[in-house]
C-alpha cells in the first residue's frame, strides 16, 4: 500500500455534508483538505441532453451499484437477512454531489420538540406512554440554538417558499405549526399547480391551513450569499432521481462545487473508495480512550490502495457507510440489541411515507408538468402539533399534494377501485383515462426509535472487497400502524372535500417491505448526544472517543422527524464547520 503525502484534514464522501464542509473549511482556513468520493465527477452540463426516465427514473443510472456493495436486511433477528440486489426502498446515491444530485428539494425544518423527543414526551403524557421498546433520548442541542444555521442553510439552498412563524409572529399561508424562523425564506414561493391548489382550498374547507412546500428550486433567478446565482425552474418534470439540467434545483454541482472548486488547497478524488479510518491510541482525550484518526485507507478505479494519512478525518458519507465504516474500522462499541450495550449501529429509523389515498377525478390535472417540491402540505397533525391523549400513538406528520411531473412509465398505470381488471385491454383504457385525471394525498410521518431497530455488520454477505456488508434490522410496530390507520382516514376525507369520485386508500402498515420506496431518509446508528453512554458523537458531531474524527449527516439524528432530513443534516453540519473553525483548530480537543 502507498502513503501518500499527509493531508490536514481528509472528507469522507462527496455529497451535500462532504463539498460544504470543504468549503467552509477551505474558505475559513488555510489548510490543505482532501476529498475523497467513491463514485465520478459531475457537473451540471452533465444533465443538458439525456433526461431519460427509463435510464435514471427506473433504472437508477444515479444510485450506489449494488453489484459491488449493497446492505442486507431482516426484520427480526430471528430472520436471515438478505442482500438487496435492486434497490427501492430507498436509493443512495454515488458520485460528485451524492444523493443531493438526484433529491427532490423538499426543506422543511424539523418539530422543534423533535430534539428533546424524550423530554417533551414525558412532560406532557407520562413515561408509561412511550411505546414499548423505544430508544427515544434527546439530542443535547435544542431548537433555538440550531435555528441560526437552519437560516443559514436555507439561505444557501436559496429555499423557495413564505414563513409561517416569524419570531413567533403567525402568518397565514406559511406553517404556522413550525418553529420559529430568524429570518424570510430567500425567494417567493413556487407557482401552485391544479391538484395542489384544489387540495388548498379543500384543506381550508375543513379548517386546516394549508401552505406552499419550500423548495430548494428557484422560484425566480436569485444569487445566494455565496455569489452563486441560479435561474428559475421550468416547471419540466424530471426533478427527483434527476439532476436538473438548467441548474434551477440546488444541488451540491451547482451550489458548493464551483466553490470548492476555486480553493487550490481541496483536492477532490473521484473513484476513492474509503475502506478504512486507520487510528491508534496516542492521541488525547477525556473520556480515557486516548484514541486518535491517523488517516483512511482507500482504493482507486484501478484497485490500488492508497494511505492518507490525516490529522482530521470527516466522515460524511451518508447513513450506511458512516456506520459501515466505523464498524469495519472498529471505531466505537457496536450496539447488541440482546443486552443494549452499545451506541454504533442504534436507533435506525426510516421515515414513515405513503400515498394515504389516490384521488380519482373527472376532470384533467395538467399533472406532466410540476417538480419535485412543487405543492402544498398541511403540518395540522405534525409532531406534538394535535393532543394524543387519547389516541393510540405518539407523533404524526404532514399531508401533501404535490405536482412532481407524472412521467410516462412511473407516472402511468392506476385505476380506480371499481375497474377490477389488473392488465388487458379494459384496464389499459381505464389507466389512460385516470393517467391525468388522479394524483397522491401523501402522508410524511416520524419514524420514532426502537431498541430493535438497529445496524451492524452481516456475518455471511460480503462486498466486492471481500468486507462484510451493513446489515439493517427493521420493522414497523404498533406506533406506525396505528398511526397510519389515523392519517388514512383523513387523507380520504381531505380527497373527498377535494371532489373526488373514486378512492384508493393505503392498505396499511403490516412488516416493513424492502420493495416499497420509503424515501431515501434513513438514519440513525452514530446517533448524538449529551453523554458517551447514549451516543456516537457529541452535539458538536464529533466523536466521543476520538475528538479528531467528526461524523455528518443523518446518521447522527437519535429519530426521524416527519420532514425531510437535509435542511436539518445541512444546518448541523455548518454548526460542526463553526465548533471547528473557532474552536477545535485554536484548541485542539474534545469540544462537549
Ligand atoms: C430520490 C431522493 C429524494 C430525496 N429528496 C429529498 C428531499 O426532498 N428533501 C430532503 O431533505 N432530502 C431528500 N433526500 C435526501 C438527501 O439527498 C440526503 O439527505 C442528503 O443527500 C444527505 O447528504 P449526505 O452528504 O449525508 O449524503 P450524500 O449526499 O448521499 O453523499 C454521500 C456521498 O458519500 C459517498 N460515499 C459513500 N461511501 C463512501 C466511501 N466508502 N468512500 C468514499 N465515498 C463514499 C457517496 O458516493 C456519496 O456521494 C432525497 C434522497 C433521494 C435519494
Ligand atoms: S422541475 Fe425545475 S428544478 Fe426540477 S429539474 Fe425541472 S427545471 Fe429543474
Amino acid at each position: 500500500m502507498k502513503t501518500l503525502p499527509a493531508a490536514d484534514i481528509v472528507i469522507i464522501g462527496g455529497g451535500w455534508t462532504g463539498l460544504l464542509m470543504a468549503k467552509e473549511l477551505g474558505k475559513r482556513t488555510s489548510l490543505n483538505i482532501v476529498v475523497l468520493e467513491r463514485g465520478g465527477m459531475r457537473k451540471t452540463e452533465d444533465y443538458a441532453s439525456d433526461m431519460d426516465e427509463l435510464d435514471y427514473f427506473i433504472r437508477l443510472r444515479m444510485m450506489q451499484d449494488t453489484s459491488r456493495e449493497t446492505v442486507t436486511l431482516r426484520r427480526n433477528p430471528d430472520e436471515r437477512a438478505q442482500p438487496i440486489r435492486q434497490l427501492a426502498c430507498f436509493l443512495p446515491g454515488e458520485g460528485i454531489g451524492g444523493a443531493g444530485e438526484h433529491w427532490t428539494a423538499q426543506c422543511p425544518r424539523y418539530q422543534p420538540d423533535c430534539l428533546e423527543l424524550y423530554s417533551k414526551t414525558v412532560e406532557r403524557y407520562g413515561a408509561k406512554r412511550l411505546p414499548e421498546n423505544h430508544a427515544f433520548q434527546d439530542w443535547g442541542v435544542t431548537y433555538d440554538e440550531i435555528e441560526p444555521y437552519y437560516t443559514r442553510a436555507e439561505q444557501l439552498l436559496s429555499v423557495s417558499g413564505k414563513v409561517g412563524n416569524l419570531r413567533g409572529q403567525k402568518i397565514e399561508g406559511g406553517n404556522i405549526f413550525s418553529g420559529w424562523y430568524s429570518a424570510e425564506y430567500p425567494n417567493p414561493p413556487l407557482k401552485t399547480p391544479r391538484f395542489s391548489a384544489m387540495f388548498g382550498e379543500a384543506t381550508k374547507s375543513l379548517g386546516y391551513h394549508p401552505f406552499r412546500d419550500p423548495a430548494a428550486m428557484n422560484s425566480v433567478p436569485s444569487t445566494n450569499p455565496d455569489g452563486i446565482s441560479r435561474p428559475a425552474c421550468q416547471y419540466c418534470g424530471f426533478c427527483s432521481r434527476y439532476g436538473c439540467m438548467i441548474g434551477a434545483k440546488a444541488q451540491p454541482t451547482n451550489t458548493l462545487l464551483p466553490l470548492v472548486e476555486q480553493i487550490s488547497r481541496v483536492q477532490i478524488r473521484t473513484h476513492a473508495t474509503v475502506r478504512r479510518i486507520i487510528h491508534d491510541k496516542t492521541g488525547h482525550d477525556t473520556t480515557g480512550m486516548n484514541r486518535s484518526a491517523k488517516g483512511v485507507t482507500y482504493v482507486d478505479a484501478s484497485g490500488e490502495e492508497f494511505f492518507q494519512p490525516a490529522g482530521l478525518v470527516i466522515l460524511g458519507s451518508w447513513t450506511l457507510n458512516n456506520n459501515r465504516l466505523l464498524m469495519l474500522s472498529g471505531i466505537g462499541e457496536r450496539y447488541d440489541a440482546a443486552t443494549g450495550k452499545g451506541t454504533l449501529g442504534r436507533n435506525l429509523t426510516h421515515q414513515v411515507l405513503f400515498a394515504g389515498a389516490v384521488a380519482f377525478f373527472d376532470k384533467p390535472l395538467n399533472r406532466f408538468m410540476g417538480g419535485g417540491a412543487v405543492g402544498m402540505r398541511i403540518a395540522d397533525f405534525d409532531g406534538d402539533v394535535f393532543d394524543h391523549s387519547n389516541l393510540p400513538f405518539l407523533r404524526g406528520g404532514t399531508f401533501s399534494a404535490s405536482a412532481y411531473g407524472a412521467q410516462p412509465i412511473s407516472g402511468f398505470g392506476a385505476v380506480p377501485p371499481s375497474v377490477k381488471a389488473r392488465w388487458g385491454a379494459e384496464w389499459k383504457k381505464a389507466a389512460v383515462a385516470a393517467y391525468d385525471r388522479s394524483d397522491a394525498i401523501t402522508f410524511s410521518g416520524e419514524h420514532v426509535p426502537y431498541k430493535t431497530n438497529f445496524f451492524d455488520l452481516d456475518p455471511t454477505y460480503k462486498d466486492y472487497a471481500g468486507d462484510p456488508l451493513l446489515r439493517l434490522t427493521i420493522d414497523w410496530n404498533d406506533n406506525e400502524r396505528k398511526t397510519a390507520e389515523f392519517m388514512t382516514a383523513k387523507a380520504r376525507e381531505i380527497a373527498l372535500a377535494m371532489g373526488a369520485k373514486e378512492i384508493n386508500s393505503f392498505a396499511g402498515y403490516d412488516h416493513y417491505d424492502v420493495r416499497r420506496y420509503q424515501s431515501t431518509h434513513v438514519q440513525g446508528g452514530t446517533v448524538m448526544s449529551a453523554s458517551p453512554e447514549h451516543g456516537v458523537v457529541n452535539p458538536y458531531m464529533q466523536h466521543w472517543n476520538m475528538p479528531n474524527l467528526f461524523v455528518l449527516g443523518g446518521s447522527t439524528f437519535p429519530n426521524q422527524g416527519s420532514a425531510n432530513p437535509t435542511p436539518t443534516i445541512l444546518a448541523f453540519t455548518y454548526r460542526t464547520a463553526d465548533a471547528i473553525v473557532d474552536r477545535y483548530l485554536k484548541k485542539p480537543g474534545m469540544l462537549a
